[in-house]
């Protein structure tokens, strides 16, 4: 059993049972055996079930949105958010099983056609940071796909994901073909990435056990999806729109109390524009509301767990050149207040490793080579913003940027109807977009002789 905890109050607000190993297994054969059945469903009949799912998932947003405040402190605006986007998921793949094209392709003396095949039982394991959103990007074009899903969530936040696959019950999804085992990833993980009836793993998480999941999946040739960390770059010109520029960045490092993979924690500012962006920042990192999640004004509420609490604080040693901090709630539960780090060097640990927590760097740049060159002085390589008014210079940096995910006098990385994942050690493969129920199916190709 594992007592599920506020991390806004530190109360326990439930028990949820830790799955065994030989539970994984059962619950693996489960659905090993209940894949024939749905991948025989008629591709119109499993889009209507996805639709219905999607609805069910719709007509829950508010109580799924209340779970993941109680449970993962999120904002109840963020939360809703994640909420909606699950049902947005189900319903954009529910139009994927009749699009599942093959080809034909030109051949002598016959037909050459092919078709998408799904790759079986998939192994989906998700962090705490986003439980509900990560779920929904693996599991909705999986099944769209006709594979069947085990999934485990993290251990500390196990309760949108349990409630996730009742309702999918609920909405007609047959019993085996989405199953939630809460527990432990060094055992319910690592079974899912040992069993030979797992025929893919999507991991996001670290990326430490990222790199695990890839190791043992190389026994079984087992296919992988991985979203792994993330330091990703804003980088501000100095001919940018410089108030907009500022006046964003905190939400653009700061949301969901900085524990986002694609947090823009290295912010890189033209030397020319860095005294004047440093005063406009601190203006709006001032501004940000940490408070009670549960308020409509909350914009950032705490960190996961004390154990995360201890590694975020970490980075922010006595004498770390704190430039300045926003504000906290004191008492009880994780909090932790916005934290600017500058001027800060690059082989400062703070500037290489992934904090996940609200604690940004700030350094400045000479020009645009300098910039592409700071941007690419790192392991990873999710995402990123860059802010210029000079759209060939923002095209160019985009381009020179080894990441995933970009965009220019912005800062969205997530709509999911277009791809997302990471170069280097960020990941690998893409999800979400149009393109991802292909990432559970394997090609097959069959040639038919036309000849007498
Ligand atoms: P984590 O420690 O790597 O855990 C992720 C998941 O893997 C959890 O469910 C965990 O279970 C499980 N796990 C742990 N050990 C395992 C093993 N040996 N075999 C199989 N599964 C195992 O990551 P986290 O601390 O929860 O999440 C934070 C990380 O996720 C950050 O690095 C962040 O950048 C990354 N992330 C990436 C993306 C992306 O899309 N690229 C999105 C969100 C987050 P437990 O519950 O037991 O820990
Ligand atoms: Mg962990």
């Amino acid at each position: 059993m594992h007592d599920v905890i506020n991390p806004a109050t530190e109360a326990v607000i439930a028990t949820v049972p830790s799955t065994s190993r030989e539970e994984t297994d059962e619950a693996i054969e489960r659905a090993h055996a209940a894949w024939p059945a749905w991948r025989a469903v008629a591709p119109g009949d499993r889009a209507v079930l996805l639709r219905r799912f999607s609805d069910v998932v719709r007509d829950h947003v508010e109580e799924l949105a209340q779970l993941e405040v109680a449970n993962a402190g999120h904002t109840i605006g963020n939360a809703r958010w994640e909420a909606n986007n699950v049902a947005n998921v189900l319903a954009y793949y529910a139009g994927a099983p009749e699009r599942l094209f093959g080809r034909q392709v030109p051949v002598a003396g016959g037909i050459d056609i092919t078709f998408q095949e799904p790759v079986g039982v998939v192994g989906l394991i998700v962090p705490w940071n986003f439980p509900m959103p990560i779920a929904g990007w693996g599991f909705a074009p999986a099944l769209a796909a006709g594979c069947t899903v085990v999934m485990k969530p993290a251990e500390v936040t196990p309760l949108t994901a349990i409630r996730l696959g009742e309702l999918a019950l609920e909405a007609g999804i047959p019993e085996g073909v989405l199953t939630v085992l809460p527990g432990k990833g060094s055992v319910v993980g690592q079974r899912l990435v040992e069993h030979p009836l797992v025929r893919k793993i999507v991991f996001t998480g670290s990326t430490e056990v990222g790199e695990g999941v890839m190791r043992g999946a190389a026994d079984h040739i087992k296919r992988v999806t991985l979203e792994l960390g993330g330091k990703s770059a804003n980088i501000v010109f100095a001919d940018s729109d410089l108030e907009k520029a500022a006046a964003t960045a905190p939400y653009g490092v700061f949301d969901n109390a900085g524990q986002d993979c694609c947090a823009r924690s290295r912010i890189l500012v033209e030397r020319s524009a860095f005294d004047r962006f440093m005063e406009l920042f601190e203006t709006a990192v001032q501004g940000v509301r940490v408070e009670d999640p549960l308020l409509e004004s909350s914009e950032m509420g705490p960190l996961i767990t004390r154990a995360h609490h201890d590694t975020v604080s970490g980075y922010v040693p006595d004498g770390a050149p704190v430039a300045f901090r926003g504000s906290c709630p004191a008492g009880q539960g994780f909090w932790f207040p916005p934290t600017v780090l500058a001027p800060v060097d690059p082989a400062d640990r703070a500037f290489r490793e992934e904090i996940f927590g609200p604690v940004v760097v700030v350094t400045p740049f000479e020009d645009e080579a300098d910039a592409i060159r700071l941007a690419n002085d790192s392991d990873f390589g999710l995402s990123g913003s860059i802010w210029t008014r000079d759209l060939g210079r923002g095209l160019r940096v985009a381009r020179g940027v080894e990441s995933g995910n970009l965009s220019v006098n912005s800062h969205s990385s997530v709509r999911y109807w277009t791809p997302f994942g990471g170069f280097k050690k960020s990941g690998l493969g893409r999800e979400l977009g149009p393109d991802a129920p292909d990432a559970f199916t394997e090609t097959k190709n069959v040639f038919i002789s036309t000849e007498d």
